[in-house]
């Protein structure tokens, strides 16, 4: 625990103790809450952040109950708090399980909302214009279109979360929500029915809003600039699952250009003459024209790797020519939006987006004329305008990224402690950052660096589970060092009889898709009894609900599975990291950002690729035990953690784990009733 506490606790503080307390106010209303001490302790650093208008940042272990510790304080102080969590779903959780059953338990009368970014939200106007398109490529396409429109009419909050099949990848959203580049804004004829502004006004008088990364991130990008704030100006900021948050400001204080803005703002221009059938004849070419120099693009950047730097794609005589093809597009499709500007307010919009994806590519082909457009049609919310653009005297990164028939050119900055410290100084308001996996070795230097915060307050609240009880780490012997190529045969030697003792029920988590397909074939050719799922073979949520079901099920997930899944209970018993997770050495911001490090005269292993590693394992491991009674083994193959003196940084950063090197113990574990048999409780003399 931090001493550098105030010695006297607040009165908040104090009630946000009490309220959670042995027969405090949730142990009286909330069935199966369980009083834990961790749990208070952050409840009250959190209060202390609240009270002074301070920042805490608090690594709470699994199982402490975060979202209570913040929750109880954030309602009791009646200031204007906004909530970020990492994603969607977390956000819905949050919002419509956690939410009211705190504030019922608390008996607070405070008004509480849920804010989403505009795409998640029915746009009444691309809804009107994709009526009649001839759009939709199947007839379950079309049914479903017909669906959200019957949705559409009796809708309170038109949150598309409320339809039901209709997946967040479906081609249909972008068809029926609208973007800060094809919303209308006051000139829309929907606008005072507009789902979008109704959600913003409703959080901007609650007292609690609970929204995502992504939308808090990009009002502090807005805000940079001083446009204003989307988000009410809120009192105090929790942060959850805070560790996302450096990487994904780099994303929101950079830009990009990708193909589906440039292809849809070609059928959009095509679709606004609906409205004014005249324009047909002077647009329809150069939208053709337009959809073809993006595809011409996608095509010449074929025999590049799937992601590089500028410097790599400019050494393709192929993509240089259909860039410069595109820019050409993009200034035909203004000419011809520049006599209908006035003929219709869509017509304005796509204009504005011609200019706005033409100065980025010419800033990101770093040529002269990059200047963002200065005559935006007025958006529905006017603090609601794109991002400004990064800066030239920023020290950035420019890159490119291929997905199948898609691309994007992005540049991104290499640090994002400054803009970041400028705006939470700026907001006068306590800032709590809370995740389970924060600190390296118990220590939050890296994180507080990244986030440019100077002698913060932090908290390390334990997880409250019996550790030695519960689980065991194994570190199997005689593994070959991983860059080896029989490494996979050695691995699947090695773990195969922890599934046997376990009887499969086991995620293997890969730090590379390569990997990942190697122990899936080896596994399948040694015709293992066990259900395999593999990644990428099924969506991710059907692989875990198959998963789920199976009993006896292997796993193999590369990176995405090491967050946000949990699987509590007997079917996830064992979690095997193949590898220690150091960053791709194909992530051109990574190597630019270690690369900038080197340059200022840091260390890019110890202050960047060995923290980034220690966070990532954490997150791997952290899928093992969920609740009280779940028990599991981690395998920690890569041999690197007992012959590297790095090893012991992500040893030490681990939960209070027995650990073994040997396989027996891994039996006694699963072969025992309800204890394991595990001869040294911290296995500091094994190594
Ligand atoms: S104001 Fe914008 S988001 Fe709202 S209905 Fe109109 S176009 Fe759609």
């Amino acid at each position: 625990m931090d001493d550098t506490a105030p010695p006297a606790p607040s009165r908040l503080a104090l009630a946000a103790r009490e309220a959670l307390e042995e027969g405090g106010l949730l142990a009286s209303s909330i069935e199966a809450f369980a009083p834990r001490s961790a749990q208070q302790a952050l409840s009250a650093a959190v209060a202390e952040a609240f009270q002074s208008r301070g920042t805490l940042i608090a690594e709470a272990g699994t199982g402490t109950g975060k979202t209570f510790a913040y929750l109880v304080p954030a309602l009791l102080s009646g200031m204007k708090t906004i909530v970020s969590t990492g994603t969607r779903a977390l956000q819905d959780q949050l919002y419509h399980r956690d939410l009211p059953r705190v504030r019922d338990a608390l008996g607070v009368g405070l008004k509480t909302a849920l804010l989403k970014g505009r795409a998640n939200y029915l746009c009444h106007h691309r809804m009107h214009l994709a009526k009649g398109e001839p759009r939709f490529h199947s007839r379950e396409m079309a049914a479903q279109f017909q669906r959200i429109v019957a949705w559409a009419g009796r809708t309170r909050m038109g949150d598309l979360a409320e339809v039901e099949g209709l997946g967040e990848d479906s081609p249909l959203v972008p068809m029926v929500t609208s973007t800060t580049d094809n919303c209308l804004g006051s000139e829309c004829p929907f606008f005072s029915e507009c789902f979008v502004v109704q959600a913003r006004q409703r959080a901007q008088s609650a007292d609690l809003v609970v929204v995502n990364h992504h939308l808090l991130l990009a009002d502090l990008a807005l805000k940079q600039e001083g446009f204003g704030e989307i988000l009410p100006g809120a009192q105090a900021f929790v942060v959850d699952e805070a560790h996302q948050l450096p990487d994904l400001a780099s994303q929101f204080f950079g830009e990009a250009l990708s193909a589906r803005p440039l292809v849809e703002l070609a059928r959009d221009a095509v679709a606004e003459c609906k409205e004014v059938p005249s324009a047909l004849a002077s647009l329809q070419e150069p939208a053709r024209e337009l959809e073809q120099a993006t595809r011409a693009l996608r095509s010449a950047m074929d025999d590049l790797p799937v992601r590089g730097t500028r410097q790599r794609a400019s050494e393709l005589d192929a993509s240089e020519a259909a860039l410069e093809a595109l820019a050409q597009a993009l200034a035909g499709m203004q000419a011809a939006l520049e006599p209908l500007e006035s003929a219709a307010p869509g017509f304005e919009a796509c204009l504005f987006r011609a200019k706005d994806h033409a100065a980025r590519l010419r800033r990101w082909r770093d040529l002269e004329g990059g200047e963002p457009p200065d005559d935006a049609p007025v958006p529905a919310d006017p603090d609601d305008r794109a991002p400004p653009p990064l800066p030239d005297d920023v020290d950035s990164v420019r890159w490119y990224e291929l997905s199948a028939r898609g691309f994007r050119l992005s540049r991104t900055p290499l640090d994002v402690a400054g803009p970041l410290a400028e705006h939470r100084e700026r907001s006068r308001a306590a800032w709590v950052f809370t995740s389970a996996t924060l600190a390296i070795g118990g220590q939050f230097d890296h994180y507080a660096r990244k986030l440019g915060l100077q002698a913060p307050r932090t908290l390390l609240a334990p997880s409250p589970f019996d550790w030695p009880g519960q689980a065991l780490c194994y570190l199997p012997k005689g593994l070959p060092e991983p860059a080896s190529r029989d490494y996979s045969a050695a691995l699947l030697d090695a773990v195969r009889p922890v599934l046997e003792a376990s009887a499969g029920r086991a995620f293997l988590l890969f730090a590379s898709h390569r990997a990942l397909r190697e122990v899936a074939a080896l596994l399948r050719a040694a015709d293992v009894p066990w259900p395999l799922f593999v990644q990428g073979e099924a969506p991710r949520g059907l692989l875990l609900e198959r998963f789920r079901a199976s009993g006896n099920g292997v796993l193999l997930g590369a990176a995405s599975f090491r967050e946000g899944v949990d699987v509590a209970g007997d079917a996830l018993s064992v979690v095997v990291i193949d590898k220690l997770p150091f960053g791709a050495p194909d992530d051109p911001v990574f190597e630019a950002r270690l690369e900038s490090i080197r340059r200022s005269g840091g260390n890019p292993f110890r202050d960047e690729q060995l923290p980034q590693a220690v966070i990532a394992l954490k997150q791997g491991a952290g899928r093992l035990i969920r609740s009280e009674r779940d028990r599991g083994v981690l395998v920690l193959c890569d041999p690197r953690l007992v012959g590297k003196s790095y090893g012991r940084v992500f040893l030490d950063s681990l939960p209070p784990l027995p650990r073994s090197r040997d396989i027996d113990d891994v039996r006694g574990f699963f072969g025992g009733e309800c204890r394991p048999v595990v001869p040294a409780p911290t296995g500091e003399d094994l190594f």
